[in-house]
């Protein structure tokens, strides 16, 4: 067993694609993205994102990520804050926010304390 997944193990039940919110892209994302489907940016955002006060998001639909279905349906191209998740930095700064992640991901050791999910972590930077 490797160190991350003695902390950490994707269930891929897709909880973390559900909800009424995405991430947000940034502009490397959403270049990946629209080579990824090969469509020009503004056709992806048209067709696929949402944008608030210059916030740009995955489109909501019923439920869940636009780009769900059983899966990531744009695995290679997805953002980058998916990609990392749930291994968020913000975790390293913030109890609360490791407990609210921890309670909605599967893939967290349950036993693990904070304290030693913050080692881990930053175990895992180059
Ligand atoms: S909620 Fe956690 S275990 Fe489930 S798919 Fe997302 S990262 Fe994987
Ligand atoms: S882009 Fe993929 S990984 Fe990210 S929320 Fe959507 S379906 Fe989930």
């Amino acid at each position: 067993m490797t160190e991350e997944k003695e902390f950490f193990r994707c269930r891929e039940c897709g909880v973390c694609c559900h909800g009424e919110t995405t991430v947000s892209l940034n502009a490397d994302d959403l270049e990946r993205m629209a080579s990824y489907l090969k469509m020009p940016i503004a056709e992806l955002k048209e067709r696929y994102l949402r944008e608030t006060d210059g916030v740009v998001q995955m489109q909501i639909v019923e439920g869940h990520c636009i780009f769900y279905n059983g899966g990531c349906t744009v695995h290679p191209g997805k953002p980058w804050r998916c990609t990392e998740w749930p291994l968020h930095p913000s975790i390293l700064h913030d109890r609360n926010n490791f407990e609210t992640i921890k309670n909605s991901c599967p893939g967290i050791a349950k036993d693990i304390s904070y304290e030693k999910f913050c080692e881990k972590m930053v175990g895992l930077k180059p």
